[in-house]
């Protein structure tokens, strides 16, 4: 069973709690509480887990970790890789080699038809970015695991976590008592509420706001802005946050008036940091 402690911060004056899922171990962050289904099953000797998605992604770090430990095979479908990056690799590309996936390459546009294509009957196919049904488990426990914390903290919270696929945020706000609050990293508004009811029909988002961003981030591409604000995070609170997801939330966050004591979720990912910190470095930001 997973379980994470919560930690009272303080940033530029204003005071937050952080949801310490970024130091559940090894297999952490959001990846972590979407896998912890994964967790309890049982699996036979030659089990292979297909999965597809970026390279450098958080997803395929983690499933390498899980399959790794659990004796399964890990097949990952990704796009051609580029060949700086083969020649240097670094990152979550770097351990998910060092955990022995095999790693196959395609031009095929339709990278989750061509992941789907591979599998067998036996096989266990895993969405991208670890989007799916069976990540609700996990977000069952968090939401339980938060009731508890705030009683014996005595606090009402409203919940902040920043959005991807928007399978953690649906998930969490469909079984946590407290007001869940979200942001889209990859498209606008809209391209999450799609992608949330793609993966949960008939969602009732009753208790799940979509803030705005009032810049508009590509995703993965590097902000002085960004950059900045992760250098003074870690200065002053002593806390590595995540470069692609987290500082477009805490952006929203820190510039919002809040009703309540905010709990932010700390969702992992920062070895994925490295290949980012990389573009930030050739890009002259120190
Ligand atoms: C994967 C990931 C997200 C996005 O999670 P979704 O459930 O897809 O919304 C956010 N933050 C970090 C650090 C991640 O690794």
């Amino acid at each position: 069973m997973l379980q994470s402690t919560i930690d009272k911060i303080c940033f530029k004056g204003f005071e937050f709690y952080i949801k310490r899922d970024d130091l559940l171990g090894e297999i952490n962050g959001n990846k972590a509480r979407k896998l912890a289904f994964y967790f309890s099953q049982v699996y036979s000797k030659n089990q292979r887990f297909i999965s597809y998605g970026g390279i450098q992604s958080n997803a395929l770090a983690t499933l390498s970790i899980f399959c790794l430990k659990r004796n399964i095979k890990l097949i990952f479908v990704c796009r051609k890789i580029p060949n700086f990056l083969k020649e240097n690799p670094c990152g979550n590309y770097a351990l998910a080699l060092k955990n022995k996936v095999e790693i196959i390459e395609t031009n095929n546009i339709n990278l989750k038809k061509y992941a789907l294509s591979l599998c067998n009957k036996e096989d266990i196919f895993i969405e991208q970015g670890i989007a799916n049904l069976n990540a609700e488990l996990g977000y069952k426990e968090l939401a339980n695991e938060i009731k508890e914390q705030s009683i014996d903290l005595n606090l009402e919270f409203d919940i902040f976590l920043p959005s991807g696929t928007g399978t953690s945020a649906a998930f969490l706000a469909k079984h946590s008592k407290f007001k869940i609050f979200t942001c889209s990293c990859i498209g606008d508004e809209s391209y999450l509420k799609k992608q949330i009811l793609e993966l949960i029909q008939d969602y009732d988002f009753s208790n799940l706001e979509i803030l705005k961003s009032n810049k508009k981030y590509h995703f993965g591409k590097p902000y002085r802005e960004i950059y900045q604000l992760y250098k003074e995070l870690k200065q002053e609170c002593n806390i590595e946050f995540d470069l692609l997801y987290d500082m477009i939330g805490l952006n929203i966050v820190l510039q919002r008036k809040w009703e309540k004591p905010l709990l932010y979720i700390h969702q992992g990912g920062i070895l994925g940091n490295v290949s980012m910190l990389q573009r930030y470095a050739f890009k002259g930001f120190k």
